[in-house]
């Protein structure tokens, strides 16, 4: 969800608020609600009722004579000379006081000149957020209130639930999701088997692409309450409440298990803690509060936590760690068949001329995200009513793409057909050089959509029977897999593209390996003259030989990986009708399979000697 975030106000500002609101109701309001009511009198009036002994206490002030009756009711009058006035009140028993207009007790004072200020300026405060919640949210349908302290909006189950249906694609993210499903439904049989269910599982991927409508769709799914809450709405202006909501949150969802909690944008309070001087303290314990109350509570119960970001890479390793969000769900950008899927489920929902092309409108809009799609749609219902007509048409959904992507052409990827088309050769390029090298289906999938790694396209390999250990001719052949994205630009388009910087730095470091840390070159043998400093962050090395020597291996280097582009160069020339027909169908469908590739590669070899 694309939250506007309210901008957080200084602490000062605050204390600043709350001192005006207390000087202004005691400066204004106060005198008007409290102040004693004063009724004037005659000094005549005065003197009789001094004489019929009325009076309780008096004080004499330096204009005006205060007093009150039996009943305490507050009287005033003017001075007069009356030289011997002490002496008759006395006589008649009033009580001399020094103070009369503090009827109320010190303790009732304070309260109603400090506190009560305060305590409407909080109340006001608490009804215009809750105003504020209620209008940003407003689910689907699903009954929604405020839960004390936390603000976690629970979704109590509704009829009109989300389901795994309403969400198109994401095939491989809900089959990670229903194994969630079939725990909330049935925890015996995992338990039976002594089997734990993961505590957390971690939907990562580009915003809008239906990462809350998967976690509401688990729930829905698994009919169990469902606990959404924002890891910004943790972080707290003051120290310490972040912790004690997540302590609040997480108390009411072991009432109400099993249920879902969701947490979206949980980089907001899961960000790394770099250490930094003056950071976050808040935020810090926050987290920590997080860590110790998913270590704590007991997974069997059925709480199990979903948590969305778009910022991965930004997480702390500690919420990582097993036991916490050890599953990791992608949740990428649709390709062409998610994008038709959609744009169906959304279509549901608006009256539309029959024979809709859908997958027309989802060519059309490549790179477009879920929400951009659902966007698309309901553009489009606009432009119908704007017309005057009650059914969308296929003109109207064909034009609202170009708004809709137009808006956002500057900020997302939405390759251009050209440069589809050389993304298709270079990926088909890589996997054909490797399937004819090795004979077997190369790639697990390709697909060509804008990732959020910012790579046009991406190659699932498979892993071929794990093995450790590689043949000097294995390595050669990964290099030449390498450069064949490059090779098949070359050859196709006469014009070479930025697209292989990736594919260079892993060749490159691959053959450096091969020449000075597995001896695999003729002129050096077997001599180490790079040491891997550390393995797990980077995997820097250092050379160790003299500069004459890391000459000569820059030019072994070069001359290994020449020659092995020169080797997936031929391979694509001489296989070029199947690169033609593989990069066609990359092209067209975005997506295709290791089956696939092995189909097509297969019926388009020429059957040179099949009579052989
Ligand atoms: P995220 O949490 O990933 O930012 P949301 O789940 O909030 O995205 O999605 C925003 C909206 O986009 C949803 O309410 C839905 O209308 C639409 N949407 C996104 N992905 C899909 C999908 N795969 N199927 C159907 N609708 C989707
Ligand atoms: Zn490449």
């Amino acid at each position: 969800m694309n939250e506007v975030k309210k901008p957080r106000k200084p602490l000062m500002f605050y204390y600043a608020l709350a001192l005006l609101a207390i000087v202004l109701f005691n400066s204004f309001v106060a005198p008007l609600l409290f102040s004693p009511r004063v009724t004037e009198v005659t000094y005549d009036e005065f003197m009789s009722m001094t004489e019929q002994k009325k009076i309780n206490e008096v004080m004499v002030e330096d204009n005006q004579i205060l007093f009150t009756d039996a009943e305490n009711k507050l009287y005033k009058t003017g001075l007069m000379n009356d030289p011997d006035l002490t002496q008759r009140l006395y006589a008649s028993g009033a009580k001399f006081a020094s103070q009369i207009v503090e009827q109320m007790s010190p303790i009732l004072s304070f309260l109603i000149s400090w506190a009560l200020p305060l305590v409407i300026m909080i109340g006001l405060g608490q009804y215009f957020s809750k105003k504020l919640v209620e209008k940003a949210g407003g689910g689907a349908g699903s009954m929604m209130f405020g839960m004390g302290k936390s603000n976690a909006k629970i979704y109590v189950k509704s009829t009109s639930g989300i389901k795994f249906d309403d969400v198109a694609g994401e095939d491989e993210a809900k089959e990670i999701l229903s194994e969630i499903v079939d725990f909330l439904h049935n925890p015996k049989k995992y338990e039976e088997i002594g089997a734990k269910m993961p505590k957390g599982a971690l939907l990562v991927g580009p915003p809008g692409t239906g990462k809350t409508r998967l976690a509401k769709a688990v729930a829905g799914e698994a009919n169990v309450p469902f606990f959404s809450i924002s890891g910004s709405e943790f972080v707290e202006m003051f120290v310490g409440m972040g912790a004690a909501k997540v302590r609040d949150l997480f108390k009411q969802a072991n009432e109400k298990a099993p249920c879902i909690v969701f947490i979206d944008e949980v980089d907001a309070i899961g960000g790394k803690r770099d250490g930094r001087i003056g950071g976050n303290d808040e935020r810090e314990q926050t987290l920590n509060q997080l860590l110790t109350e998913m270590d704590g509570f007991d997974g069997s119960k059925g709480v199990v936590i979903l948590a969305a970001t778009n910022r991965p890479e930004s997480l702390d390793p500690a919420l990582l760690r097993p036991g916490r969000f050890d599953r990791r769900v992608p949740v990428e950008l649709p390709d062409l068949q998610g994008r038709e899927a959609i744009l169906k489920v959304h279509a549901k929902k608006v009256q539309m001329q029959k024979n809709i092309d859908f997958s027309a409108v989802a060519r059309a809009a490549s790179g477009a995200s879920g929400a951009e799609l659902a966007n698309i749609v309901n553009e489009a219902a606009l432009r119908a009513v704007r017309d005057g007509r009650r059914l969308v048409t296929q003109a109207d959904l064909e034009e609202s793409v170009e708004v809709i992507i137009a808006g956002y052409q500057k900020k997302n990827r939405v390759m251009s057909d050209r440069e589809k088309m050389v993304v298709a050769y270079h990926e088909i390029g890589h996997a054909l050089v490797a399937a004819k090298q090795s004979e077997s289906a190369p790639v697990h999938k390709i697909t060509i959509i804008p990732r959020t790694s910012g790579a046009l396209g991406y190659t699932m390999q498979v892993e071929e029977n794990e093995h450790f250990l590689l043949t000097k001719e294995e390595l050669e052949n990964k290099i030449a897999t390498f450069t064949g994205g490059r090779a098949a630009e070359a050859l196709i388009f006469k014009q070479i593209t930025t697209g292989a910087s990736n594919d260079i730095e892993q060749a490159t470091r691959l053959a450096r390996a091969m020449i000075t840390r597995y001896g695999m070159s003729d002129e050096f043998g077997m001599v180490a003259m790079e040491q891997l400093t550390n393995q797990y962050l980077g995997g820097d090395t250092t050379l160790a030989c003299s500069a004459e020597t890391a000459n000569h291996i820059d030019q072994v280097v070069r001359a290994l990986i020449s020659a092995q582009y020169e080797k997936a160069y031929h391979i694509l020339e001489e296989n070029a009708q199947q690169l033609h027909a593989l990069a066609k169908y990359l092209y067209e469908h975005e997506t295709i399979t290791g089956e696939e590739f092995m189909d097509i590669l297969h019926k388009n070899t020429p059957q040179l000697n099949a009579a052989g």
